[in-house]
């Protein structure tokens, strides 16, 4: 983004550095300056000097100040040098006598002397020179600080960033996918572009959208990509930016924003993370603690009930818990319009894959497909870092463009953590982790339903799991069978089959196994109608995006039912992989020592010793 730069050239040297230059010259002159000039400029003398020099000739001019406590006179010391003297008053009747008589103009002025003059410079002028030249230094840096630029009052000017059309430079057709989020925008744009044939039938359009979804899934993008289209000036802000600012900054930050989007419209105003300051007000509750957060807040509502919508200013948020916004902000004539922004699909994801793949060199037969299939649940953002870490990986092996195996390999870097090869297992350790992972692999092979597998590993991640089980489904679907559900469950119950059918003991291994089955049978219960009590809904997703609590919505009752289903099924599926691994128990054997020697295999290594002969047929 493009931030004023200009005039930051002089200004390069930090505040501090004209802080002390200023208070060193000013100690200087204070400690050694002005003392020596001004005692050698007015030297107090006694009233008895004073009249014997008078007497002596050698005073020429005398003053009587203001007050008329002090007597200033000029004398000539003794190198015949003229210097000025000052001596307290004395009560004498015959000085105006004695004064004639010597020939001594006297006056009741202080006689200003060209030496006395330079001292009243040094001492009152130059002083208040250097505090003025310090205080416009410390409020033009203080306000190209603030972003506001010269003016000394510009505290509270919001830093927006201002970015003209061309500098967005986003379009969209840099946001891969997120066809039906684009398709909603597209009115906005319009809009935009020709405000006047909506003006004209007396449409009032939605003065806000709001754009809901997961992290990294392009929403930021998103509005950028509207200005870009549109050709319009984009003012961003984000939330956690108002949280920063001193007590007070907010409500001034976000009047001078729509003052300044008043300026330029037709235009974007973005807020990101608007969850930060529009979350719900409770009246109760801290002491004091959100006060600035709720005027903040406040003056968002406030100004976007004062402003014109015909002008063509639109006002963009984006947000990852739209649940706990505060309602004020989606009544009508606010946010009324939601644009939800959800995980990629499998489309999708290749989509995104080509579209940051166009910034790297790749080789000629790159499959997109094959790595999208691997990166079920991965969002833009993380995605467009898989590419990253590709050609990191392909320039680390000298290579100067990007291969299959560098994509595959910085999926599994950034989706499931970075290899730790340096976490030593003990022997007994590894075998209990390959039976483990083996278990889980070859339940999913043996339920027609259940995808294939890809690829095992014993490696451990940094992520936390020791080994890994990478289950890819053949075909993305939204929609899963009961079968489909039990038999997922079956398998993410297959590790610990294994560990005990091999070891005749368990171990820690599959605590999350257990809570990903747990909440598959939960669900299949209590949301999808799968269970004894068919369709009635006994929980509700709270928080939709970021993984969401589900709360219970039934009697107690109901609930200690639901909770003896959920064991049935689990123990049932349990029991399914049980069966299968006995069954199967000399390939359980050849598979685990295989993986135990090889420590990474892929699917089709499974296969191949699963199914020999079917295999060779292939080949
Ligand atoms: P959000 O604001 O939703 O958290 P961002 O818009 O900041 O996500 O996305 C972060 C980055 O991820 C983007 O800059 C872009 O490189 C990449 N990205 C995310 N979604 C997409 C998409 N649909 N198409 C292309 N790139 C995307
Ligand atoms: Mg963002
Ligand atoms: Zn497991």
């Amino acid at each position: 983004m493009l931030e004023n730069n200009h005039e930051d050239h002089n200004a390069r040297k930090p505040l501090i550095f004209y802080v002390v230059i200023v208070t060193t010259i000013m100690l200087l002159l204070n400690a050694f300056i002005f003392p020596a000039l001004l005692a050698r400029q007015v030297q107090v003398v006694g009233y008895s000097d004073f009249l014997s020099w008078v007497a002596d000739r050698k005073v020429s001019e005398v003053s009587l100040t203001q007050e008329a406590d002090q007597i200033l006179f000029v004398a000539k010391d003794d190198q015949g040098q003229e210097q000025l003297y000052k001596t307290a008053v004395f009560p004498d009747d015959g000085l105006i006598d004695r004064l004639q008589e010597a020939g001594v103009r006297f006056s009741a002025e202080i006689p200003m002397r060209n030496n006395s003059l330079l001292s009243f410079v040094l001492s009152w002028i130059l002083p208040l020179a250097l505090f003025a030249g310090l205080g416009r230094l410390l409020s033009n840096q203080l306000g190209k600080r603030m972003g506001g630029g010269l003016n000394a009052l510009s505290f509270g000017k919001a830093n927006a960033k201002i970015v003209a059309d061309r500098e967005t430079g986003v379009t969209f057709a840099d946001v891969a996918g997120e066809e039906e989020a684009k398709d909603a925008l597209k009115e906005i744009v319009d809009f935009l572009e020709h405000p006047d044939k909506y003006a004209g039938i007396g449409a009032r359009l939605p003065k806000g959208a709001l754009l809901v979804g997961p992290p990294g899934t392009g929403k930021t993008l998103l509005a950028r990509a509207v200005a870009g289209e549109a050709k319009v000036p984009f003012f961003s802000i984000s939330g956690s930016e108002f949280v920063e600012m001193f007590v007070g900054m907010g409500a001034a930050k976000v009047r001078d924003l729509f003052k300044q989007a008043n300026e330029k419209a037709p235009c974007i105003v973005f807020i990101d993370e608007i969850d930060t300051i529009g979350k719900k007000r409770d009246g109760a509750g801290a002491i004091g603690g959100n006060d600035e957060r709720e005027q903040t807040l406040n003056q968002l509502l406030t100004e976007m009930d004062g402003f014109d919508g015909r002008k063509g200013v639109v006002i963009l948020a984006a947000t990852n818990r739209p649940e706990s916004l505060d309602p004020a902000l989606l009544r009508p004539g606010r946010f009324d319009r939601r644009v939800p922004v959800e995980l990629p699909d499998l489309a999708g994801r290749e989509a995104i894959l080509r579209v940051h793949a166009k910034h790297v060199k790749c080789g000629d037969n790159i499959d997109f497909r094959e790595i999208a299939r691997a990166t079920s649940g991965a969002s833009g953002a993380e995605l467009a870092n898989i590419i990253n870490e590709a050609a990191l990986r392909a320039v680390r092996l000298g290579r100067d463009t990007v291969a299959q195996g560098d994509l595959l390999e910085s999926v599994e870097t950034v989706i499931a953590g970075y290899q730790r090869k340096n976490a030593v297992l003990s022997e007994r350790e590894k075998r209990i982790v390959s039976y483990h992972e083996i278990g889980h692999a070859l339940v999913a092979a043996m339920q027609t339903h259940s995808a294939p597998v890809t690829k095992i590993t014993i490696i451990p991640r940094t992520s936390g799991a020791l080994g890994y089980t990478m289950q890819v489904d053949e075909d993305e679907h939204y929609l899963m069978s009961r079968e489909e559900l039990l038999n997922k469950i079956a398998t993410l119950t297959g590790g610990q089959a294994a560990e005990e059918l091999v070891f005749h003991s368990i171990t820690t291994g599959a605590s999350n196994d257990i809570e990903k089955a747990t909440k598959l049978a939960r669900g299949m219960i209590t949301r999808y109608g799968m269970g004894e009590f068919g369709m009635v809904a006994m929980e509700t997703v709270t928080n939709q995006y970021l993984g969401g609590d589900a709360s219970l919505t039934c009697s107690p009752a109901t609930s200690e039912k639901i909770d003896a289903q959920v064991v049935a099924m689990v123990k049932e599926a349990r029991e399914k992989a049980d069966r299968i691994l006995r069954e199967n128990e000399p390939k359980l054997h050849e598979l685990a020592d295989y993986l135990l020697k090889k420590e990474t295999i892929t699917g089709d290594e499974f296969m191949g010793i699963l199914n020999p002969e079917s295999a060779g047929a292939d080949a």
